[in-house]
């Protein structure tokens, strides 16, 4: 059985990424998919291991290509999901976490119907520009841009099939590990499994 795609959107700042990272601690058969991006590292990033960093012109080459499954301009720069990342782990049946805004969520529920969409919301705009400026990650340019654009994308999360509001970073995990435990005990995914040891059919 192909792995279970879950992407996981929301606007900068509400936690995808420590989401993310605590449930790669606590959940197996979990990979992350890595994607390019034309923006350059920031912080700690490190390159193939955060996102692929490429310049543009080497992005727009790949989308000439057609190497990406999705991909999207976001604030500024371009985000992709490249085939190459994810297909081998697919196949051989882990499941996938993507990070991708509103756009690549639809893109990839359009490819994958079968995929789960999950937006973290931060518990206020307040705690939203707290937060961003607390991670200290952007300029204060980017930091106004990204408060101004968290309006619109929030609106998005009507289009998911899950929404965690990430006020108790463990109680949001659990969330979303609640979500990725229950899919995989779905009749669907567990079937055939079972009719193989209880010799069912
Ligand atoms: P995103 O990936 O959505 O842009 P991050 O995961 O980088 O967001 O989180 C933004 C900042 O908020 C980080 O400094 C992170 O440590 C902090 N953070 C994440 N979740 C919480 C939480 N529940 N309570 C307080 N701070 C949090
Ligand atoms: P950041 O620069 O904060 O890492 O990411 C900015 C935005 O780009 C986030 O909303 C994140 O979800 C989105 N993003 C990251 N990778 C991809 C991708 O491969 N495709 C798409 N469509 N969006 C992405």
């Amino acid at each position: 059985m192909t792995g279970q795609i879950y992407v996981i959107s929301g606007p900068s700042g509400a936690g995808k990424s420590t989401i993310i990272r605590s449930l790669r601690d606590k959940t197996s058969d979990l990979v992350y998919s890595i994607s390019h991006t034309s923006r350059g590292p920031r912080g700690k990033e490190e390159a193939g291991v955060h996102y692929h960093f490429v310049d543009r012109t080497t992005f727009r080459a790949m989308i000439e290509d057609g190497a990406f499954l999705e991909w999207a301009r976001v604030y500024d720069d371009y985000y992709g999901t490249a085939y190459s990342s994810i297909e081998d782990q697919l196949d051989s049946g882990n499941d996938v976490i993507m990070d991708l805004d509103p756009q690549g969520a639809k893109n990839i529920k359009k490819a994958h119907p079968a995929s789960i969409l999950i937006f973290i919301l931060p518990p206020s705009y307040e705690a939203l520009e707290k937060r961003l400026r607390e991670r200290a990650t952007e300029e204060e340019r980017a930091i106004q841009s990204r408060l101004r654009k968290a309006h619109r994308q929030l609106m998005e999360c009507v289009h998911y099939d899950y929404l965690i509001v990430n006020d108790i970073l463990d109680k949001a995990s659990s969330e979303a590990a609640a979500v990725i435990t229950a899919n995989r005990c779905a009749k669907a995914r567990r079937l055939s499994e079972i009719e193989k040891i209880f010799k069912l059919q």
